[in-house]
């Protein structure tokens, strides 16, 4: 389990918030966070595709609700095909104002750089 050089296991509290067994969209492991340094925010340990773990209504009232992923719907196929493809974590979540990942997510969006560019070459009239 990573410590992040934090002497407490904190980070890791997150999952006191994952109350039921569900499994990450993304990497389809259970779901195993650590804090990020947004406010109820969680990054899965294995892929670090981030959840918001604890969630509020619009009159910010805290509201019981499981796991919720913290990407925009038309990217999740984007993260799913890496995880197939590589198997290596996408590198979201600072954590104490670090990257705990930042390699990871260098890896990452260098990757998501290249498809879209070869999607480009290939759909000259698209965008
Ligand atoms: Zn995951």
């Amino acid at each position: 389990m990573p410590k992040f050089g934090v002497y407490s296991d904190y980070d890791l509290r997150a999952n006191n918030e994952i109350k039921d067994n569900i499994r990450c969209v993304v990497c389809q492991e259970k779901l195993y966070c650590r804090w990020t340094d947004q406010h109820g925010e969680g990054v899965c340990l294995t892929c670090e595709t981030p959840y918001m773990l604890i969630q509020y209504d619009e009159n910010k009232k805290r509201i019981e609700a499981p796991p919720a992923i913290n990407i925009k719907e038309q990217y999740i196929p984007v993260l799913q095909e890496y995880w197939q493809k590589f198997k290596r974590p996408m590198g979201f979540g600072y954590y104490l104002g670090k990257n705990p990942s930042e390699k990871n997510l260098r890896t990452f969006a260098k990757w998501k750089g290249e498809k879209r560019e070869n999607q480009n070459h290939q759909n000259p009239a698209q965008e």
